[in-house]
């Protein structure tokens, strides 16, 4: 049996377990003998992942749920394989997560970054169960309460257990954000939102879906949030800004008949 290193009563995060980098952080959170996991990440190290599990002495009968914290390939690709290991357990996910799971949009999954000759495998994949703003998903004793929080993609999804958030990808320690991609949905401006949500909760931890777990910092998190309020006038972020304050600027000086070379 492998000794089973938990990070909070409860909760495990199977890098951690492994001591080394499997992918996204994937998250089995435990009450008598049943069990969930938060995303499972790319498919050729689900089965190893799922080997851990059973190692730990964690009966594999006893898993409810395989939940998406967002449908990026990068986190559910390996739900296909887990959950023929795992047949009991239901997949779970935002709406438009399983909405972009069923039509397999590789684009808003990142299946297919074209430019830059991405195409990765995307499975068939069908949410079971879907899973919104206040809903609850029972394990054991436990319950998760789940949060929407849009920005990164649109059906983000974070998990709030007692002073624990799965946080998906608003935020990771170092103030980074889950990218920002007009292509994959992304939306400063309820980033901004879910953030500040974040922050004014009284939940002590964030356990984000990538990098390490972290204390949660409030002047951090209004550091970042300034740093996306900064995003939405800067011509940088193209259709994801609000507004460009040069081009008003251009157009004043047009109007005045300001002549730039003799200023
Ligand atoms: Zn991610």
């Amino acid at each position: 049996m492998l000794e089973r290193r938990e990070l909070f009563p409860h909760v495990i995060e199977m890098n951690h377990q492994a001591r080394r980098r499997f992918g996204c952080s994937v998250y089995l959170i435990h009450s008598g003998s049943e069990w969930a996991l938060i995303d499972i990440g790319y498919e050729d190290t689900a089965e190893e992942i799922v080997e851990m599990i059973r190692q730990m002495d964690f009966p594999l009968a006893g898993c409810r749920y395989l939940i998406a914290s967002h449908a990026d390939v990068d986190h559910i690709q390996g739900f296909e394989k887990a959950h023929r290991l795992l047949s009991e357990s239901s997949i779970c996910g935002h709406p438009d997560a399983a909405r972009l799971l069923k039509s397999r949009d590789r684009l808003m999954t990142y299946a297919e970054i074209p430019a830059q000759n991405i195409s990765i495998h995307l499975p068939e994949i069908t949410i079971d169960q879907t899973v919104s703003e206040g809903d609850r998903l029972k394990i054991g004793e436990l319950e998760l309460e789940v949060w929407h929080t849009p920005g990164h993609t649109i059906g983000q999804l974070a998990f709030r257990l007692g002073n624990l958030l799965f946080s998906g990808d608003n935020l990771f320690r170092d103030g980074c954000v889950g990218n920002i991609d007009a292509h994959h949905g992304s939306d400063i401006q309820k980033f901004i939102q879910s953030l500040t949500r974040i922050r004014d909760s009284d939940v002590e931890w964030l356990l984000p879906s990538h990098g390490p777990v972290f204390r949660k910092d409030s002047r951090m998190i209004q550091k970042t949030i300034d740093r996306l309020e900064g995003y939405q006038h800067m011509a940088d972020f193209g259709t994801c800004a609000v507004d460009w304050p040069l081009l008003d600027q251009w157009e004043q000086e047009l109007v005045d008949g300001i002549d730039p070379t003799k200023t």
